[in-house]
């Protein structure tokens, strides 16, 4: 049994209150592991410990916390084989995913902020010979970091990274499904010899320990990714505490291909795009519209293309297709297939259990990669979140169409487009609601740009100068020059 424990003041400590939670693997349904059960006194003496090492930190020369980030950097690289087994255990994720993307990609998170904050200049403004402006940027104290399950180590690190990189002190949170990879970057830190207090990690509940983070009068702004609805009730409790937010929500991310597309490599790439961490990213393109013209001869390949996946055992290296994070999960993915046939929609492959799994995961959360069509662009599985392996396709016949289908939801966090029409690419990126726009490519990312959604996929950019931003405040000193 693996026995997490929280991270708080540099130490390894179990909650005060005592209480536990089941870790479950998904790929097996069984309980592998505790975690802790935190509550609001746990989250105190995190905020303590991140207050109490904030002027220490914050003061740290630039160069110095650089370079205890580094040393984190390179211990996730060197430990990468452990944490990606870790995480795959945990999430139920492939572990060749997780070797390849989420543990690589979470060293990157820290080595890009820990370079990024020494080449950051303050703007200074004359007016006219009376005064000079010296516009600083500070930290601000305690950041408040909340995390989701999907990519659990990438996703928080994309938080702490900057956060501590502008010199703040965090008190984070992972989700209670996945934590264990967060424990083992509390050892990591450890041993990088991070400074007691300045990362802190609570692990427990969303409406219990992710609740008090948000509660907390001495945490001064709130980072935090995850559902739409959970967004909300964060917004609501922090809003009239005038706490600096920044919410990354959930998606419905349209894919469309005109039929002058490379198809060969938007098959390829849809098929990923659609699928990958088992349809669990915020960035899947789930909205597959398909140009008329190509259309059954598209729908034709992809279904066989999708039979091809190899679905199995997430800890086994040949495995591309593992299991949904939890039952809970599994069975709202399953009742949103169950929806499209009441909707009318055509099942083109997929939809099930996976059968001859190995007897290891015979228990687990699996679903199969699931093809959907002949659906209503307004019915519900188009328009929801659906977070899982289901990918529907619809046709549509000219550049207006297709624009108003993939603006007709509530989310608006990224798109791709597919088309050897420079013109076109640029005029429907254009006009897609959407933080991102991806042209015959999908998931390329440059750490440097903003990255975000617009309506319900959030408020306010992480990435790059943006995230730096967020965490650091102006400050204006106005210093008069008086004529000698
Ligand atoms: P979730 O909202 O259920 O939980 C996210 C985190 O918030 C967890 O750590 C949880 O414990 C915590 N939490 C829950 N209730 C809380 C509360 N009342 N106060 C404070 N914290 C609380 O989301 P999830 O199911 O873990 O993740 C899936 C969702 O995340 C999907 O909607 C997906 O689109 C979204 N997501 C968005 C992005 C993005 O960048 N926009 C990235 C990944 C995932």
């Amino acid at each position: 049994m693996m026995r997490l424990q929280n991270y708080i003041g540099g130490e390894l400590v179990a909650p005060r209150g005592g209480r536990t939670l089941d870790n479950i693997e998904p790929a097996t349904g069984e309980v592998y592991g505790s975690i802790p059960d935190s509550d609001a006194a746990d989250v105190a003496d995190a905020v303590a410990a991140a207050k109490a090492a904030y002027p220490g930190w914050s003061r740290m020369p630039a160069s110095e916390r650089s370079a205890l980030m580094l040393r984190v950097a390179e211990i996730i690289d060197a430990r990468c084989d452990e944490l990606a087994r870790a995480e795959s255990k945990d999430n139920g994720k492939p572990v060749a995913l997780a070797r390849a993307v989420d543990i690589p990609r979470a060293a990157a998170n820290f080595r890009f902020f820990a370079t990024a904050i020494l080449h950051v200049s303050s703007e200074s403004h004359s007016t006219d010979t009376r005064a000079i402006n010296i516009t600083m940027r500070q930290p601000f104290g305690v950041a408040g970091l909340i995390s989701p399950w999907n990519l659990p180590l990438y996703l928080f690190t994309w938080k702490i990274a900057p956060a501590l990189a502008a010199g703040n002190t965090a008190v984070a949170k992972p989700s209670e499904l996945t934590p264990a990879t967060a424990f083992l970057l509390a050892e990591i830190c450890r041993e990088a010899g991070l400074p007691p207090g300045v990362l802190n990690i609570v692990h427990g509940l969303g409406a219990k320990a992710g609740a008090a983070i948000v509660e907390h009068p001495d945490v001064t702004a709130i980072s935090f990714t995850g559902g739409t609805q959970t967004g909300a009730a964060i917004a609501r409790t922090a809003a009239p505490m005038f706490k600096k937010l920044s919410l990354e929500l959930g998606g419905k991310n349209p894919n469309i291909v005109f039929a002058d597309a490379d198809l060969d490599e938007a098959l390829r790439t849809s098929k990923r795009a659609a699928f990958s961490n088992q349809g669990q990213i915020c960035l899947c393109g789930s909205r597959l519209f398909v140009e008329r013209a190509v259309y059954d001869e598209f729908v034709e390949r992809f279904v066989a293309a999708t039979r091809q996946i190899v679905i199995g055992d997430p800890q086994d290296e040949r495995t591309e297709h593992g299991a949904l994070v939890s039952a809970a999960h599994r069975d709202k993915v399953c009742g949103y297939i169950d929806l499209a046939r009441q909707e009318g929609g055509t099942l083109r492959c997929g939809g099930q259990r996976p059968k001859g799994l190995p007897e290891r995961v015979a228990g687990g959360y699996f679903v199969e990669p699931t093809v959907l069509t002949d659906l209503d662009v307004q019915c519900r599985v188009n328009q929801e979140e659906i977070f899982g392996p289901v990918v529907t396709i619809t046709p549509f016949d000219d550049e207006r169409q297709v624009i108003a289908h993939a603006n007709s939801v509530p989310y608006g966090l990224a798109a791709s487009v597919w088309t050897r029409d420079i013109s076109r690419a640029h005029r429907v990126a254009r006009d897609l609601q959407s933080g991102t726009v991806w042209v015959n490519c999908w998931m390329l990312r440059d750490l440097r740009v903003p990255f975000g959604g617009v309506k319900q996929s959030g408020v306010g950019r992480e990435g790059g100068l943006e995230a730096l931003r967020f965490f650091t405040e102006p400050k204006n000193v106005c210093i008069a020059t008086p004529e000698l």
